[in-house]
This record gives structure tokens, C-alpha cells and sequence, in this order.
């Protein structure tokens, strides 16, 4: 019998192509674990007093970020947060609802909300409108964007010293190829576990799967029992188009010399990381209708203009804010019954 390389006991069901060994289940879920706690001790992502907010979206790479970390970190310390986006016939809500019912079992407290909560728009209603309208914005830019504010905007209120979320290597490293292709320096040192947010108003985000390949992820849920999704995000095939083709090109040389995107990711992690150091936090302006903080130069935020491109002028969050004030108020105005979507 074929025993697995690294206990010589138990039977192999992983074979690890980039490092070339067999393993069973045990000694994979060992492997994962100890590759995430060395990257969060490695650049110091998370200290042992600090309160984090998980941002969780019920896919397998959330339920495994959640597994890892309550190993890692007082579960007291966690609360998670899901962000249900409202697209049709995905992310339904038994999966958050899975998510959910894994971090009550951990102790951790979890609050459910959504984009229609935050906008006052589902992702669908946002996306039909803006290509109605010809925008030329791709979903996943209007999802990803709403969704790091909402959890932002979670993460003060909680006054959480981080957000964790699940990216993986390969969503790292296609973002750092395209930051790369379009000379986005600043966007490129933002990835870097050293660098700090661009304004005191946006908590530190730290990604502790980011040198976890994503059939490892799917692998660590499978494995766990985790029921995996069988739909796809229906927005999939209008991913930006330079996205789409890295993330091909990436997978094709991946193939050919496993352990590639790991190289390529710790390249950069060196490369840049002096320079990622020294980026500190400034005063930014604030945007004109929601407070929140712009580049130099802007009178709106990201979203708020996103949004208004969209036909939405007046979205749900700007309720949320004095008028000329910077701090979010009363939250729970903002709570629909059903979480919209
Ligand atoms: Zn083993
Ligand atoms: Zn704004």
C-alpha cells in the first residue's frame, strides 16, 4: 500500500504537485495550517490582542479562512461578517448560512448583511443598470468595491484592528500580474502584507491564505466536508478582459512548472517590501457625498462615482454619515429585515 510521504502511516488522498508529495488528509491540513501561520508571523499580520473582522462570503475559501484562523487566534476576538451580493442564483443564502452555523459553532459572533443593505441596490439591479447605460464596468469591480467598504465600514464600527479576508495565491498573484502589466506601482505595493492602508479611515487588511494555491483551498473544504458550490458566479465571463487572460496565462505556466505562482509571489514579496514599508497612511479628501476618503484631486469617492455611473445619485450609505462629518452613525437605520438580495 502507498503510505503518505510525510507520517509514512496513514493513506495518501493529495498529491501536493508543487512540492511532489503524497499526503493524507492529516498531514495536508497540517501543511496548510503551519504555511498560514508562518506568512502571519512572517510580516506580523495579526497580533495576539487583536480584534478581527472576517469578511466571509460562504465559499470554500472563506469556511477554510475561518477554520484556520480559530487555531490560530481567541475565537472572542473574531467576529465575521458576510456580504450577501444579491446575484441571481448565486451565493444563495444556505451558503452563508452554512458559513454562518461553522462560526456560531467556534463561538464567533457573525452578522449577515448585503450590498442592497449598504447601496440600497442588489449587485444584479446595480449591474443591469450600468449596462443598460453602457458603463463598461465590470461586475466584479462594483462587487469587490462594495464589498471592501462594507467590511470597512464593519471593521470601525467593531473598532476591529484588521479585516482578514480569503484571498489565495491565485487571486493574489493574478491581481500583482495585472497591477504589474498596468504599471500600478502604488496598487502593486498595497498588496504587500507590509504596507499600510492609504488613509487612517480604512483598517488594515490582512490575507492569511495568500500563499495557499486555490485547488488547495477547494482540496482543504472537500476534504472537510464542506459542500462545494456547484455554480459559478454568473458574472464569471465579464471579468475585466486583461484579468481573464492573466489569470489563463497564469494557470497555463503554473501547469507546466508547479510552484510557479508560489516563486512568483515571493519574488515580489522581496522585491517590494522595503519600499511597501515606507508607505504610511495620509490625510486624504473626503468625498463630497459620503464622506469616505478619496485620492487627492477627486471630489467623489470610488463607489459613489462607480455608482453614479450607474444612474444611483443618491445611494443608501449616504444616510449614513453628518453631513461634513467623517465617522459613520447608527448603523442599524440601515438594517432591512430581509438582507436584501
Ligand atoms: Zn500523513
Ligand atoms: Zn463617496
Amino acid at each position: 500500500m502507498t503510505v503518505c510521504d510525510v507520517c509514512k502511516r496513514r493513506k495518501p488522498v493529495v498529491y501536493q504537485k508543487h512540492t511532489g508529495l503524497k499526503l493524507c488528509k492529516e498531514c495536508f491540513y497540517q501543511d496548510i495550517h503551519r504555511r498560514v501561520k508562518a506568512e502571519i508571523d512572517r510580516w506580523g499580520m495579526i497580533k495576539p490582542g487583536d480584534t478581527i473582522l472576517l469578511g466571509l462570503s460562504g465559499g470554500k475559501d472563506s469556511w477554510v479562512l475561518l477554520d484556520t484562523l480559530v487555531r490560530l487566534h481567541d475565537p472572542s476576538k473574531i467576529i465575521a461578517v458576510t456580504i450577501i451580493e444579491g446575484i441571481p442564483g448565486y451565493n444563495r443564502r444556505e451558503y452563508a448560512e452554512r458559513v454562518k452555523a461553522k462560526a456560531k459553532e467556534y463561538g464567533i459572533d457573525h452578522i449577515m448583511t448585503s450590498i442592497k443593505e449598504y447601496t440600497g441596490h442588489t449587485l444584479a439591479e446595480i449591474v443591469d443598470e450600468s449596462i443598460r447605460r453602457r458603463v463598461g464596468v465590470s461586475p466584479c469591480t462594483y462587487c469587490g468595491i462594495s464589498r471592501r467598504r462594507i467590511l470597512n465600514l464593519y471593521a470601525r464600527m467593531y473598532g476591529a484592528d484588521k479585516t482578514a479576508t480569503a484571498h489565495n495565491l491565485d487571486d493574489e498573484s493574478q491581481a500583482a500580474f495585472v497591477n504589474l502589466l498596468r504599471g500600478d506601482w502604488e496598487g502593486l505595493l498595497r498588496q504587500h502584507p507590509l504596507s499600510s492602508p492609504a488613509s487612517p479611515l480604512i483598517v488594515p487588511r490582512v490575507k492569511p491564505l495568500r500563499k495557499i494555491y486555490e485547488w488547495e483551498t477547494a482540496t482543504y473544504a472537500y476534504l472537510g466536508g464542506f459542500p462545494l458550490q456547484e455554480t459559478e458566479c454568473a458574472y464569471i465571463n465579464m471579468m475585466p478582459t486583461l484579468r481573464a487572460r492573466v489569470r489563463r496565462a497564469l494557470y497555463r505556466l503554473e501547469e507546466r512548472r508547479p510552484g510557479t505562482l508560489l516563486t512568483f509571489m515571493e519574488t515580489l514579496d522581496r522585491i517590494l517590501a522595503e519600499d511597501a514599508r515606507s508607505l504610511k497612511p495620509q490625510q486624504l479628501p473626503s468625498c463630497e457625498r459620503c464622506g469616505e476618503p478619496t485620492s487627492h484631486g477627486r471630489r467623489l469617492c470610488k463607489l459613489c462615482e462607480l455608482l453614479e455611473k450607474a444612474g444611483i445619485e443618491k445611494p443608501r450609505y449616504t444616510e449614513l454619515y453628518q453631513h461634513g462629518g467623517r465617522e459613520p452613525l447608527k448603523l442599524h437605520r440601515l438594517r432591512v429585515s430581509e438582507g436584501g438580495g
